[in-house]
């Protein structure tokens, strides 16, 4: 494999733009609520400090926590 060529190991996440940031799009609430309780254990948060919703931009999810602070 050539140094410099484009290696896809995992699907580039599907992003939208929400009150200008990019944030990860979920297919699933189920998605999307995995993917929180993921990052709430990496990150030693509580659980439940991140909420999933429902895009108002289309059929997708995101995650917000308390902060306002998204992905
Ligand atoms: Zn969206």
């Amino acid at each position: 494999m050539k140094r410099g060529q484009k290696q896809r190991f995992y699907q580039e996440p599907k992003k939208c733009w929400v009150n200008d940031k990019e944030k990860i799009c979920y297919d699933s609430e189920e998605e999307a609520e995995m993917a929180a309780r993921y990052i709430e254990a990496t990150h030693q948060l509580p659980r439940g400090t991140l909420k999933v919703y429902k895009c108002n931009f289309g059929e997708h999810w995101h995650i917000a926590n308390n902060r306002g602070m998204c992905n």
